[in-house]
């Protein structure tokens, strides 16, 4: 069967990718893509739609998923939408506050919703070996650190967020403690954080547990966008089947 996409924020950084990577595939096809300045310009050969009410596009061209990376707030927006077409959603946005969490997860109640802050498979896989290796090693030292280009908004990432909530879930902790300056020594308990913002780097995760005259070291590295991207459109594919609920990126793995 052939999923039928949308794509929102189609000509940033992840919608071009979202774009590219569904010309590439025979198992899907672009409904629309939109943008919220589109600028005449097309993406992997896809004409943009002009912006405007995101519902009349999903009832013109009745696609089966919305895939969005684009911001917390038009997130929300183009979710609302979809529910009230009947289209199933996936986002890779991250940012989201509590409220807007909580907007989502009402929202999954009449549509199929499934968030990740990270599409790539490894960084999954990361989330399970970190919460094994924090476990192991009760007492230990954890820091996260995290980098991202320097256009990168929110910090620290979604996903060092999806990894500081699995530490947590591990260990005997009292707190995160997001960078250090002057006279600010390490408290024990403390989950020390990290973001940094330079060049163009995709995205990287280190988590460091350390004592004992020893130390553990469990990095991430993604080489491209394409990896997020492929992620994501995997999930349309499954989403597209399923009733309306909260979903996350483990569930496509798991299927
Ligand atoms: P970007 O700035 O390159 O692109 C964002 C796009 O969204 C742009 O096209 C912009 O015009 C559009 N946009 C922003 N605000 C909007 C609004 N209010 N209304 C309509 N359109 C709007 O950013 P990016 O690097 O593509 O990242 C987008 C989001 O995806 C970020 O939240 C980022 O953290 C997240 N991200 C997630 C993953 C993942 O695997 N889940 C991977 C990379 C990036």
């Amino acid at each position: 069967m052939t999923v039928s996409i949308g794509v929102t924020g189609a000509t940033g950084r992840m919608g071009r990718a979202v774009l590219e990577t569904i010309d590439g595939r025979d198992d899907c096809t672009v409904a629309f893509a939109v943008n919220r300045d589109p600028d005449g310009e097309a993406v992997a050969g896809i004409d943009l739609e002009p912006a405007g009410e995101i519902e009349s596009l999903l009832t013109a061209h009745e696609p089966a998923v919305l895939i969005d990376f684009t911001g917390p707030e038009s997130a929300i927006t183009y979710a609302r939408g979809a529910a009230e077409a009947d289209v199933a959603f996936v986002t890779g946005t991250t940012g989201f506050d509590d409220g807007q969490f909580e907007q989502l997860e009402v929202l999954s109640d009449e549509i199929p919703v499934l968030h990740a802050p990270n599409f790539a498979r490894g960084v999954q896989a990361l989330v399970n070996v970190v919460g094994e290796a924090v476990q192991s090693l009760p007492g230990y030292d954890v820091e996260l650190i995290e980098t991202h280009h320097n256009a990168k908004r929110d910090a620290p990432s979604g996903t060092a967020n999806r990894l500081l909530a699995e530490i947590e879930a591990n260990g005997d902790f009292d707190g995160r403690k997001h960078g250090r300056e002057g006279f600010d020594p390490r408290e024990s308990g403390e989950i020390g954080v990290h973001a940094l913002r330079a060049g163009n780097v995709t995205g990287e995760h280190e988590v460091v547990i350390a004592d004992n005259h020893e130390e553990v070291r469990l990095t991430h590295r993604a080489e491209d966008r394409g990896v997020f991207a492929a992620g994501a459109v995997d999930a349309a594919g499954w989403i597209a089947g399923q009733k309306a609920g909260w979903y996350d990126f483990a569930d496509v793995i798991d299927a």
